[in-house]
Parts: structure tokens; C-alpha cells; sequence
């Protein structure tokens, strides 16, 4: 499914239960950040070998694809009511990025561009 399909799905079962009186952008936006949550919890004090043990586990990485459909349908919700082309934005961010962050001098590098 492409953003637009996904957006009528969303759409169709938010509308069906009313529940766009609650879909302020901050409660969208709480929404993002309390699903973002849940899926960091998964891996809550746990090191890399144990983080690739949960990914491995079948129970245990649909509780990680779960949170990350969670995530999924605030920002698609939250762009629909809030006419955001999310395709756009994307691109538009990643052109910011690609200036903020050249290949030839961040290529293996984890710094951010104003350290
Ligand atoms: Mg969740």
C-alpha cells in the first residue's frame, strides 16, 4: 500500500469510531512520542546481543512491529488531518540532511553536523 491508501485506511477506522475530536496535533504528536516510547522500552537495558535475541524472537518482534504500526498511524493520522505530504517532507528533509551531513566527510561518522 502507497501513503494515500494507507491514509484512507487510517481515515476510514478513526472516522468510524469519531475519535478525530481528540486528533489535535498535540495529542497526535504525545501519540507519536508514547508509541516512540513503547518501542524503546522493548530494548530497555539490553545490549546489542540481547536487542539481536528480542529481534530474533517471533513473540517478541511483533511487539516491535506492533509499536512501530503504532508510530506509523499517528504520523499518517497527523499528516492526513494536517495536510502534510509526508513524501515531500521527507525528500525536503533529506536535501537538508545531504547539506548538513556530505558524504565525503560524515561516511562512518555518528557526529552531528554542529559539533
Ligand atoms: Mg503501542
Amino acid at each position: 500500500m502507497q501513503f494515500d491508501e494507507l491514509n484512507v485506511v487510517v481515515r476510514e477506522f478513526c472516522e468510524s469510531r469519531d475519535w478525530g475530536q481528540y486528533h489535535t496535533p498535540k495529542d497526535l504528536a504525545i501519540g507519536l512520542v508514547t508509541e516512540s516510547s513503547e518501542l524503546l522500552e522493548l530494548f530497555r537495558f539490553k545490549d546489542r546481543t540481547e536487542q539481536s535475541e528480542l529481534l530474533a524472537d517471533s513473540e517478541k518482534r511483533e511487539e516491535m512491529e506492533d509499536e512501530l504500526a503504532d508510530i506509523l498511524f499517528f504520523l499518517l493520522r497527523y499528516a492526513d488531518l494536517y495536510d502534510v505530504d509526508l513524501e515531500a517532507a521527507l525528500e525536503r528533509k533529506l536535501e537538508k540532511n545531504d547539506g548538513r551531513y556530505p558524504e565525503d566527510e560524515y561516511t562512518g561518522s555518528n557526529k552531528k553536523y554542529d559539533e
